[in-house]
C-alpha cells in the first residue's frame, strides 16, 4: 500500500485474480510466491478463520 498526498491512501498491486475460488486462490499463490502484489477481490461473505463448518 502506498499513501498519497493529502490524506489520499492509494492500494497498487501488480495483478487482480477476481473471485477467490480454486482458480483465483492459486493465481493468487503462484503470483505471491514470484514476488508480486496480487489483489484478490472476492463477492462472497466474508469468512472468518476457524469458523468454517467442521464434521
Ligand atoms: C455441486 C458441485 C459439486 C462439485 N463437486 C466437485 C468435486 O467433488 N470435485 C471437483 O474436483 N470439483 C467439483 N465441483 C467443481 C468445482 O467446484 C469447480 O470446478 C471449481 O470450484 C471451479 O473453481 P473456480 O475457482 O473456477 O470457481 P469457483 O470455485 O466457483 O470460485 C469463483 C469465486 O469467484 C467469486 N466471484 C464470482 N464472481 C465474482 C465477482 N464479479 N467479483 C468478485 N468475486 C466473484 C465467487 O464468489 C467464488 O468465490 C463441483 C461443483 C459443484 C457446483
Amino acid at each position: 500500500m502506498k499513501r498519497g498526498g493529502a490524506g489520499t491512501t492509494q492500494n497498487t498491486f501488480d495483478a487482480i485474480a477476481t473471485g477467490a475460488g480454486i482458480s483465483g486462490g492459486w493465481a493468487a499463490k503462484e503470483l505471491t510466491e514470484k514476488g508480486l502484489r496480487p489483489s484478490l477481490p472476492e463477492r462472497g461473505r466474508d469468512v472468518k478463520h476457524g469458523t468454517t463448518p467442521r464434521r
